[in-house]
């Protein structure tokens, strides 16, 4: 099938349009319209080599929501004309432990990312949602509950599942205190969910420049990190501290906030940290921990949980000609809180 997209050809251009060839439907495949998707900071990495493993031509994009086009022989859950989404993985062994335990984020034999990756069975690279069409196995297709807002869907495929699911693993509901480091596309739902979730939310920030905005989505109140008097008061306070810093920083001051047992995890730099003492960590059994997005099973868990308590990432739409201006403003932190490209803006491929 042939399709149109935006591609970064290297790390130095601009993403342009771009026509390429989505795959022949397999029997277990789902063949989807994309109508939109979101700008998520990897995207502008992936595009720029960021991390140094970008394949090119790269088309970015894993937070795509569309409808069903065309179904394989054996696909037995979607019809033509659903609703849909499908986020950061399009494939993993299906075999392993973690994919039965539906983290298929964790595959030990290596999971399909969205984009950049190559496909199980050709080796081909990924293409992301940066296209008007799609082509992905049943598995990883995710289903809208009719009760949302398409336009709003797409973040909560990469930022939704991605706070989400550390507030799952560390067990957060009414009587919870989280913290919120961070307030862009990650922390925004952070806030959101763990308010959604019943927790007291605290948003930390450097200065209270984003108070209003805090309580506005959701949060019981702002601390000021540079406040040394407001932070010694809140000393031994969270249960679980979500960092959504996306660069190189210092979580020493975060440590004490933490109750014995308390966990800070990590979900926005992928990379070096500023060097953590062990103090705060020794004596008060606190921990550093990780998350990458989630399972399948958990993403499809976070959408109902969002069609139920009619959460919805704050998204600003675009046009697909407007994601390289996007991309600078996302790098100035310009955007509340999320881009979401509206797909109808780029033209269908032509025929010849
Ligand atoms: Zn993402
Ligand atoms: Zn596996």
């Amino acid at each position: 099938m042939k399709t149109i997209g935006y591609a970064a050809l290297s790390p130095s251009t601009p993403l342009a349009p771009f026509t390429f060839e989505r795959r022949a439907l397999r029997a277990n495949d789902v063949a989807m319209e994309i109508l939109y998707c979101g700008v998520c900071h990897s995207d502008l990495h992936t595009a720029r080599n960021d991390w140094g493993w970008t394949q090119y031509p790269a088309v970015p994009g894993h937070e795509i929501v569309g409808r069903v086009t065309q179904i394989g022989a054996d696909v037995t859950r979607f019809r033509v004309g659903d609703a849909v989404a499908v986020g950061c993985l399009v494939d993993s062994c299906q075999e392993c432990d973690h994919c039965h335990q539906g983290e298929e984020q964790f595959c030990t034999n290596g999971r399909t990312d969205t984009y950049n990756a190559p496909d199980r069975i050709t080796g081909e690279n990924t293409y992301g949602g940066y296209a008007k069409h799609l082509v992905v196995r049943e598995e990883f297709v995710l289903r809208v509950p009719d009760t949302l807002t398409l336009a709003h869907v797409a973040p909560l495929l990469c930022a939704g599942i991605t706070t989400y699911s550390p507030l799952r693993t560390w067990n957060v509901g009414p009587g919870s205190r989280v913290g919120v480091i961070g307030l862009g596309g990650l922390g925004h739902m952070a806030v959101k969910l763990a308010a959604g979730l019943g927790a007291d939310v605290t948003v930390m920030s450097r200065t209270n420049s984003k108070e209003a905005d805090a309580l506005s989505l959701g949060a019981d109140r702002l601390l000021v990190s540079s406040d040394s008097a407001a932070m010694a008061a809140a000393q031994s306070h969270f249960d679980l501290i979500i960092d959504t810093v996306p660069v190189k920083h210092d979580v020493n001051p975060y440590m004490p906030l933490l109750k014995v047992d308390g966990t800070l995890v990590l979900v926005g730099q992928v990379g070096p940290l500023a060097e953590p003492t062990t103090v705060p960590l020794i004596l008060g059994r606190r921990r550093i921990a990780g998350s990458l997005i989630g399972g399948i099973r958990e993403t499809q868990e976070m959408l109902d949980f969002c069609a139920k308590k009619q959460i919805l990432p704050d998204c600003e739409m675009i046009r697909m000609d407007q994601i390289n201006e996007a991309f600078e403003r996302m790098e100035r932190a310009d955007v509340r809180y999320r881009f979401v490209i509206d797909m109808a803006s780029l033209p269908a491929p032509s025929a010849q």
